[in-house]
């Protein structure tokens, strides 16, 4: 009987995540999701949408998504596989990743929850508060009040920078990759198999760092930075990284140590700086992201001649052709004169 009974909650849940794919595009599937989750995150299916583009873009050729299984995790409360595939056009079949969201009975009706939510509380992840950042930190690692001021110093530093307020978000401390994937409901993600130390999610404010670390200062960076594209409409990866990079290092390491980690390898490899686009093609050593650092160099360049005008101009560029003009009019160096500049830029150190 008490089988029975769950296998229809286990139905009424497939119901549910249908009816929520279906309306994927449409403001009218937060009917189907936990109202709690809407008061705290602006977007809580993030990763649904995310890796469901074939459901936000309706398009066959994305990936889409398929419920893998459902199980009871606890007394009212579900846990949804989701993962999102597609075939080749030599037909292999390719998954992107896997996601699990929570399924959760409020009041006798079934809402998708956002997992990242859940699991801080189920396992019991600490929270302190500090000048509005909300630090939530992994069982398995202690709260650093030191480490935690310095963030805090650093996020009002950038503030005054951008001329904005000291931005309030969350910061979700996590001792292993392993455990930053799990706690927000990413099971696999094929494009994130190599690691990383840090990745923002925008869209809800939250920094997450899998060393452990309160003090990631390079991911506060991107949250000013998004702030300033929905005003401004203008986004480049390019500028976007060089600005992090620069203004809060990278890997946990300053721009000066990547630089002389570049230098290191000059002596016995050639590089050619000059297209932009293609640095990031360029393998340096597994640290150091070639395109991170000679942006974040430029952007040094810029910041020393013309200080906070000059990021203005930067927080303008959208395309690799303006950054060009901005390299010429800012610091009146040509595209062919590039490769010379970042060579003495990073041999002068
Ligand atoms: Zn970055």
């Amino acid at each position: 009987m008490l089988k029975e009974q769950n296998n229809d909650q286990i139905k009424s849940c497939l119901l549910l995540l249908e009816k929520y794919f279906i309306n994927i595009n449409d403001p009218i599937r937060y009917q189907l999701w936990n109202s709690l989750d809407l008061n705290s995150l602006s977007s809580p299916d993030r990763y649904l949408k995310y890796y469901g583009y074939s459901a936000y873009y309706r398009d066959p050729d994305y990936y889409q998504p398929t419920v893998l299984s459902i199980i009871k995790d606890s007394d009212k409360t579900y846990k949804a596989f989701i993962s999102f595939s597609k075939c080749t056009s030599q037909g292999i079949p390719v998954v992107s990743a896997i996601i699990s969201v929570i399924i959760v009975d409020v009041e006798g009706e079934l809402k998708v929850t956002n997992t990242l939510l859940y699991n801080l509380e189920k396992y019991k992840w600490q929270e302190n508060i500090r000048n509005g950042i909300t630090f939530r930190t992994s069982p398995k690692i202690a709260f650093e009040s030191k480490e935690a001021l310095e963030l805090v110093k650093f996020n009002s530093t950038i503030s005054d920078l951008f001329e904005t307020e000291p931005l309030r978000f969350r910061y979700v401390a996590c001792s292993t990759f392993e455990e930053m994937q799990k706690v927000r409901g990413i099971d696999f993600d094929l494009s994130a198999q190599s690691g990383g130390i840090a990745q923002t999610d925008v869209d809800n404010s939250i920094i997450y760092v899998s060393n452990g670390k309160l003090n990631y200062f390079h991911e506060v960076v991107h949250l000013y930075y998004y702030q300033s594209y929905l005003k401004t409409n203008c986004y480049s990866e390019f500028w976007n990284e060089g600005l992090a990079t620069y203004l809060g290092g990278s890997m946990n390491q300053s721009l000066t140590w990547h630089i002389n980690q570049i230098r290191k390898t000059m002596a016995f490899k050639k590089y050619d700086f000059t297209d932009l686009e293609n640095l990031k093609s360029i393998d340096v050593l597994d640290s150091t992201n070639m395109s991170y650092v000679v942006a974040a160099i430029l952007c040094r360049s810029i910041f020393n001649k013309s200080g906070k005008s000059g990021l203005e101009k930067i927080l303008l560029i959208d395309s690799i052709e303006k950054s060009y003009d901005l390299i010429q009019n800012e610091l009146g160096i040509s595209k062919s004169q590039l490769n010379e500049y970042i060579k003495s830029e990073i041999e002068e150190q």
